[in-house]
């Protein structure tokens, strides 16, 4: 299992249903070229399914790390159109997302099944980002640090040895793909409380990434936090030097 001892800078790039076989060669290309903070900041890109196979091509012997944006919580059989956690271990995937937002809301991901695909994915040596995060409603109602215990409770559940080879990322819905990303200490406020159950835990060293609108602009505010490890990025991991700028932040 991979151990995520370290609290070393961490962007991750995820590029949604972004992406052709011939804008990915050009980012890649620029972002291979263009990351020369290795020591200071991991650098690693979250790509369609279909993109795997030219990510490793592209990326392999590069400071850069790949992963995909979903697992199956299944390790195989018949489970049409899934894609389990050995099959992404074919591509050299370091990460893979676990409970995105929009996992969460368009596909009807449960916390339980959030954990499990976390599980699934460390049982094959890869690192889950583990995402998790409230909704403009219940932010307005005061139920943030309620939805946030509640989405890690599985997670956590899971033991300190399995949270060890995690990566938590704290994206409040409201703030992902919006322009309007959380101020740094609202964000603080959050990974405070996300480090405290992982110290409960017994695991204070885990990265806690934030994401939500995260830009060249807002990312050293944010990298400012003392528990801001780091951001998980969208739109704007789409531009090389958007992305590069984030990551030099
Ligand atoms: C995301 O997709 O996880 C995300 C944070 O998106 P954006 O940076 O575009 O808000």
């Amino acid at each position: 299992m991979t151990t995520e001892q370290s609290r070393k800078r961490l962007v991750i790039g995820n590029w949604k249903m972004h992406g052709s076989l011939a804008a990915n060669e050009s980012l890649l290309a620029a972002l291979r070229q263009g990351h020369v903070h290795p020591d200071s900041c991991d650098l690693a890109v979250c790509v369609p399914f279909p993109y795997l196979a030219q990510v490793h091509r592209m990326l392999s012997g590069s400071a850069l790390s790949w992963g995909a944006q979903d697992l199956s919580a299944q390790a195989q059989g018949a489970f049409t159109g899934e894609v389990s956690a050995s099959m992404l271990n074919d591509f050299s995937c370091r990460f893979v997302l676990v409970g995105h937002s929009e996992r969460r809301s368009f596909h009807g991901e449960t916390d339980s099944v959030v954990a499990a695909k976390a599980q699934a994915a460390l049982a094959a040596g890869l690192v889950p980002v583990v995402c998790v995060g409230e909704t403009l409603q219940q932010q307005e109602a005061g139920e943030t640090s309620a939805v946030i215990e509640r989405q890690l409770a599985p997670v956590l559940a899971l033991g300190p040895q399995a949270v060890a080879g995690m990566v938590i990322a704290y994206e409040p819905v409201w703030a992902i793909g919006t322009g309007k990303s959380a101020t740094p200490e609202q964000a603080q406020h959050v990974h405070a409380l996300i480090r405290a159950k992982l110290q409960q835990a017994g695991v204070p060293q885990v990265r806690v990434l934030y994401g939500g609108s995260v830009k060249a602009a807002n990312a050293a505010s944010l990298f400012a936090m003392p528990d801001i490890d780091g951001a998980l990025v969208g739109g704007a991991a789409l531009v090389a030097e958007e992305f590069l700028n984030i990551a030099a932040a």
